[in-house]
């Protein structure tokens, strides 16, 4: 029944109305009203199709309306639709033996949260009791969630207008070999530099007070900076090294995003906690929590965890989770995200650094890349300045104008964009996708110097 302008109407005089939204000033926005969502394309009231290379947030990994995640939500609501965290639950005990399965050997228990954030405040409690120590570590770059702690350990500028809400967040630069804070010219120049700084930030802050260290595999929202080889090894030889535990932040990239079912797996990483949220069931039903190792899991065999939520492991979400696990399997979405992200995105990319002026520079892995736009390739000035916004940021809102026009809702932060779709995308949408982001480049293009 699309185009409804009577139904958009409706929709936005109710937003507009009486809906606060996140990181806004409510006056200063205006909404999409969506009508609609199938797979990887969303409409709006207009009838307009969008490509989704968000992913919304980087969480519908399954796209939208898959039926298996449907269909698990209504069975499950229709035999109990939440039962207290108290309880044993079979939906919420099976999804908890899933996740063990796929995570590292020693990871046997699951703490169930809401989200993302309150995954990584957690994670930090658990630290915090566990070594009996109060700091925690974690990088300029990263975005770890928006409840107390959470901010506070985020370094992106959101953090700014909360700092300090936990005292005991103290942050370092992780590696970037693109703007390299070491002045590196190798990976492996930049792995080693970024591994003495946190060392050097270890000792001046003092071993004996650091409960963890914080890192998002791949670093998100940030810029998908890819960890160089060695780099998450370090991190683990300096916790273990000085009695400190190592939270791998999984949330943008676990299930499945990087083309394996936790981030850590493509690079050998070896962490004590890792968080996970998004796509553990595509968000249909809000989910995240903790994978425990043992060595942790331990510590509270006897020792009660200080910590609860009304709905942890909620058999809705957890219901979605399961069926998560069944269409990964099923369909192989593990290998078609590795294959798509070789065969498709990677070679497409790299091409623009060559043909477009304003590509300074491509990373990712899988279904999840960084095109970083520069006015000039010789100097690398970001296309727009850090953290800008208003007129500063024109270049990147026409460059995302322009692909919302032609049908593709892109990812924009800062002077980047990401490609980030659905990893069940069909590959005749993959390569519309990229095509009309190629096309909007030029939007950015003309902004160019050089
Ligand atoms: N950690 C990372 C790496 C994220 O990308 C996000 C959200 O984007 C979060 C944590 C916070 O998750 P949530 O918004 O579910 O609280």
């Amino acid at each position: 029944a699309l185009p409804d302008a009577a139904a958009e109407a409706q929709v936005r005089a109710d937003d507009r109305a009486h809906v606060f939204h996140s990181w806004s000033a409510q006056g200063l926005i205006d909404p999409l009203p969506v009508a609609a969502g199938e797979g990887s394309t969303f409409w709006d009231y207009e009838g307009n199709a969008y490509l989704d290379f968000s992913s919304q947030l980087v969480n519908l990994n399954l796209g939208h309306q898959h039926p298996d995640l449907v269909a698990s939500i209504q069975q499950q609501a229709g035999r109990l639709a939440t039962i207290q965290p108290a309880i044993a639950s079979d939906v919420r005990g099976e999804l908890a033996r899933l996740i063990a399965e796929v995570a590292p050997d020693g990871f046997e228990k699951v703490f169930f949260t809401n989200g993302g954030a309150e995954a990584n405040e957690y994670a930090v409690r658990m630290a915090r009791q566990v070594t009996g120590r109060r700091k925690v570590l974690s990088m300029y770059r990263s975005y770890h969630g928006s409840t107390s702690t959470a901010i506070s350990l985020t370094g992106d500028p959101r953090r700014w207008a909360n700092d300090p809400s936990d005292i005991g967040a103290v942050r370092f630069f992780g590696p970037y070999l693109y703007r390299s804070p070491f002045h590196s010219e190798t990976l492996e120049q930049e792995s080693e530099r970024a591994l003495a700084h946190l060392e050097q930030t270890i000792l001046l802050e003092g071993p004996s007070t650091i409960a963890a260290i914080i890192i998002e595999t791949v670093v998100g929202t940030n810029g998908v900076l890819v960890p160089p080889p060695g780099y998450l090894q370090g991190v683990r030889e300096l916790c273990d090294r000085f009695g400190i535990l190592y939270i791998a932040d999984e949330v943008m990239v676990g299930f499945g995003r990087l083309g394996e079912w936790f981030g850590i797996d493509a690079f050998g990483a070896r962490p004590d906690l890792i968080t996970f949220a998004k796509g553990v069931n595509s968000g249909y039903v809000p989910l995240g929590g903790v994978v425990i190792s043992d060595r942790v899991a331990e510590f509270f065999d006897r020792t009660a965890f200080p910590g609860g939520l009304t709905y942890s492991g909620h058999p809705l979400a957890c219901a979605a989770g399961v069926a998560t696990f069944e269409v990964f399997r099923r369909d192989g979405i593990l290998e078609r995200v590795r294959d798509l992200g070789e065969r498709i995105v990677e070679p497409t990319l790299r091409g623009w650094v060559e043909s477009h002026p304003s590509v300074g520079e491509v990373r990712g892995r899988g279904l999840f890349w960084a095109v970083e736009l520069v006015r000039d390739k010789e100097t690398r000035e970001p296309l727009v300045p850090f953290n800008a916004a208003g007129a500063d940021a024109a270049p990147m809102g026409a460059f995302a104008a322009a692909a919302k026009k032609a049908g593709v809702w892109p990812f924009v932060h800062f002077n980047r964009t990401h490609i980030a779709p659905p990893l069940v995308i069909s590959e005749d949408d993959l390569v519309r996708g990229l095509s009309v982001i190629d096309e909007a480049l030029t939007v950015a293009d003309a902004y160019t110097t050089s």
